[in-house]
């Protein structure tokens, strides 16, 4: 068993902020992340809106957390997490590696929402994609369908005008949800808008050929041609290895004050996997801050 004075699960903004500060105020801590450094930032191909940059990469941005984080004495663990003792302070990782704290901080994120249809699985990978930033170069004078009406669907359509030759931006209402400045830019743009419509099956026979729309008002079904589906419905928070000793709301976001304590002592929230309002790298960055100086007033 590994010992630290914190255990941080998650290495996205709010997970590698709070290990900065962590380290700074003299915890030692440890970031375990499933995936890679940054979190839905590395899926972001260039950030706006994190204040002192007009426009960074969000790999770039990624790489410079991570950097940050480790040159201060954290340690990251590329492992998943699957069990959690928040009594003891244990966490347990997939590779069966064990780490015991004093203070645990949450900082899981959350993940892509899925349609929910049959197909949607079939033609995962072969044309369904979760990630424009990843994705899009493969779709180089061909047609894409983006479903979503939030900041992410709006973003990865206006992304992938720069490869596609035709862009569909579906929506299941005829208001979009994302900032202004965003729909200003789709409604230039050379984007196709649908509104009132959510993909009801997708086509194809190997790859995605097609998508039937369904018009959410008429019910009405209309066949589109596209060689790819962007789907940009929204996340889902990443807590199903938090135990129910922990309090969330009815949607799995994990509940906190406003110092990001949890209702168990020494267990902290951070980031897209806390429930509240904006969800956004800085407003992560801030979380993560302020749950590791908690985590230091409650150990010192
Ligand atoms: P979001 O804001 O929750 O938007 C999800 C969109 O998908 C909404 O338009 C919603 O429609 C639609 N939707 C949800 N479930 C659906 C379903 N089952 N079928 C069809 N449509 C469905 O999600 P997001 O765009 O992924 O953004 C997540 C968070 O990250 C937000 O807080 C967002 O502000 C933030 N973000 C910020 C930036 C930025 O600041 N540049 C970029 C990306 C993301 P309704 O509108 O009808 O509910």
């Amino acid at each position: 068993m590994k010992e630290f004075d914190v255990i941080i699960c998650g290495g996205g903004p709010a997970g590698l902020t709070a290990a900065i500060y962590a380290q700074r105020g003299g915890l030692s801590s440890v970031v375990i992340e499933k995936t890679f450094a940054g979190g839905q930032m590395t899926q972001t191909y260039e950030i706006e809106n994190y204040t002192g940059f007009a426009k960074i990469g969000g790999v770039d941005l990624s790489m410079s957390f991570l950097q940050h984080a480790e040159g201060l004495g954290t340690t990251v663990v590329y492992e998943g997490v699957e069990k959690i003792d928040t009594e003891n302070k244990i966490v347990e990782t997939s590779a069966g590696n064990k780490f015991k704290g004093k203070a645990i901080i949450l900082a899981f994120g959350a993940s892509h929402r899925h349609i929910g249809i049959d197909s949607e699985e079939q033609f995962r990978g072969m044309g369904v994609s979760y990630c424009a930033t990843c994705d899009g170069a493969f779709y180089k004078n061909k047609t894409v369908v983006v479903m979503g009406g939030g900041n992410t669907a709006l973003e990865d359509a206006l992304y992938l005008t720069k490869f596609a030759k035709k862009v569909y931006l579906v929506h299941r209402r005829d208001e979009f949800r994302a900032v202004g400045v965003l729909v200003d830019n789709v409604k230039k743009s050379s984007i196709e808008i649908v509104y009132d419509s959510v993909i009801d099956e997708i086509l194809g026979d190997k790859n995605v050929k097609a998508v039937n729309l369904r018009n959410t008002k008429t019910n009405t079904i209309t066949k589109v041609e596209t060689d790819g589906v962007f789907v940009a419905i929204g996340q889902i928070p990443e807590s199903a290895k938090v135990g129910d000793e922990i309090a969330k709301t009815p949607q799995g976001y994990i509940l906190a004050d406003e110092k990001m304590r949890t209702n168990v002592e020494r267990i902290y929230v951070a980031g897209d996997v806390r429930d509240k309002e904006l969800r956004q790298v800085i407003t992560a960055c801030a979380d993560g801050a302020i749950a590791a100086d908690s985590a230091i007033k409650d150990l010192f």
